[in-house]
């Protein structure tokens, strides 16, 4: 009859909707950190380049980590009287991140691997979609729902995780501003007081506040910050305070000697922040900046290729599981890296450019089981022709 399911069906249905039990996975145990250079070596799989940001930033994770377990051994200590272990009262600070760096050079997928290294929840949210309590839009609470969510709706866990902040540099404050900034300098405020560590009320298995939902709190205080942005413009900010021109001429050989806008960044101080629009209160809880370098050609390349899920690799399984080798030659990798640097978005539009070149043969190869190799050239790339395929008749031909 219409409507029933069958019994088979309708069991399996059940099956599947019934609740995983699902593997318990430990909240970090701080007192087994792994190392700066063992995070590093690890970012190292899949984050090309960006060397210095990855040690940045693998110092700046240990460190945090370090502060909660030195928390933790202090309120041990407080409880059991141990005053062997009361005499390092000495506070560490809490090393939030900033990360500084142009679209598509990774900070994201930096901040995703960090977190999957280390088992933690994450969170990600968008600076420029956060308004204060009360407004149209989320408001800044939102994303430690989100994080709780992210750890299965375990507090302890949540309270040990990462939350990322994109696009921080469009909450910089507008000059002149007649209007009450709801988006900017007040979404600073309400963040601060995130990081700085506050009890959040967090509706649990829901993100939005409703009555029906129970609530639950979540401590911000051991939660890492990580902001990110493109500060375009702040090399311009740095250069008037440190008086040198970004292009300037070496006037007895008439050579041109550039600094380039990833070198300045790399001396930014925090009154160049404030300057840019940043209140100090904020920067003074982010003490770790971490530039990224905008990707060259050279880095593109092995982006497609080196990472342990490189773009190259995936799309060589996709094939191997229709049993076809696939193969690129290496002016069409260059030639995919070009195209990305064209576009001006990173490393984010290489995936898109190989959905595009890949696109024919992707729909022909199911359809023809005498496929047995593709070659992907330069010419296919460039859209003067279809990638290459190798059947197999002409192998034996061949042979
Ligand atoms: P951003 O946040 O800086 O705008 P993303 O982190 O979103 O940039 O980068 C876009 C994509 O580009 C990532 O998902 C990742 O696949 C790739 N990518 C960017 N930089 C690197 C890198 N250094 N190594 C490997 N892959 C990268």
């Amino acid at each position: 009859p219409f409507g029933g399911m069958p019994e088979e069906m309708q069991e399996r249905h059940r099956v599947k909707t019934k609740k995983k039990t699902h593997e318990e996975v430990p909240a970090l145990d701080v007192q087994k950190l792994p190392a700066p250079h063992v995070i590093k070596g690890r970012l190292d799989e899949y984050v090309m380049g960006q060397d210095q940001a990855k040690k940045v930033i693998s110092v700046g994770v240990y460190n945090h980590y370090k502060r909660i377990a030195a928390m933790e051994e202090q309120e041990k200590a407080k409880e059991t009287g141990d005053t062997n272990q009361m005499d390092w009262d000495v506070e560490i600070e809490k090393s939030n991140m900033l990360m500084l760096g142009p679209t598509g050079s990774g900070k994201t997928f930096l901040v995703q691997t960090l977190a999957r290294i280390l088992q933690v929840p994450l969170a990600i949210t968008d600076a420029t979609a956060l308004t204060e309590a009360g407004y149209i839009g989320d408001d800044v609470e939102s994303v430690i729902s989100k994080l709780l969510a992210n750890a299965d709706n375990d507090v302890e866990r949540a309270e040990r995780g990462i939350v990322y902040i994109d696009e921080i540099d469009k909450l910089a404050k507008k000059e002149n501003a007649n209007q009450r900034d709801v988006s900017g300098e007040s979404v600073q405020q309400a963040l601060l007081k995130l990081l700085e560590g506050a009890d959040i009320e967090v509706p649990v298995g829901a993100t939005s506040k409703n009555a029906m939902v129970p609530m639950t709190t979540v401590n911000t205080r051991h939660i890492l910050f990580i902001c990110g942005g493109a500060f375009e413009g702040l090399e311009k900010i740095i250069e008037s305070r440190m008086d040198t021109k970004t292009i300037g001429f070496n006037g007895s050989l008439g050579m041109k000697h550039e600094k380039n806008v990833g070198e300045i960044l790399k001396e930014v101080m925090p009154q160049d922040f404030i300057k840019f629009g940043l209140i100090p209160e904020f920067i003074g809880r982010v003490p770790v900046v971490v530039s990224l370098d905008a990707l060259d050609e050279d880095a593109l390349v092995r982006i497609l290729q080196e990472p342990k899920n490189a773009l190259v690799k995936q799309y060589q399984k996709l094939f191997q599981m229709d049993h076809v080798k696939l193969d690129f030659e290496q002016d069409a990798i260059e030639a995919i890296a070009d195209k990305a640097l064209e576009r001006k978005t990173g490393a984010r539009g290489l995936r898109s450019i190989m959905e595009s070149v890949m696109m024919d043969t992707m729909y022909e190869i199911p359809s023809d089981d005498t496929i047995e190799e593709c070659v992907v050239t330069k010419a296919a790339v460039d859209g003067e022709s279809e990638p290459l395929t190798i059947h197999e008749d002409s192998l034996k031909k061949a042979k």
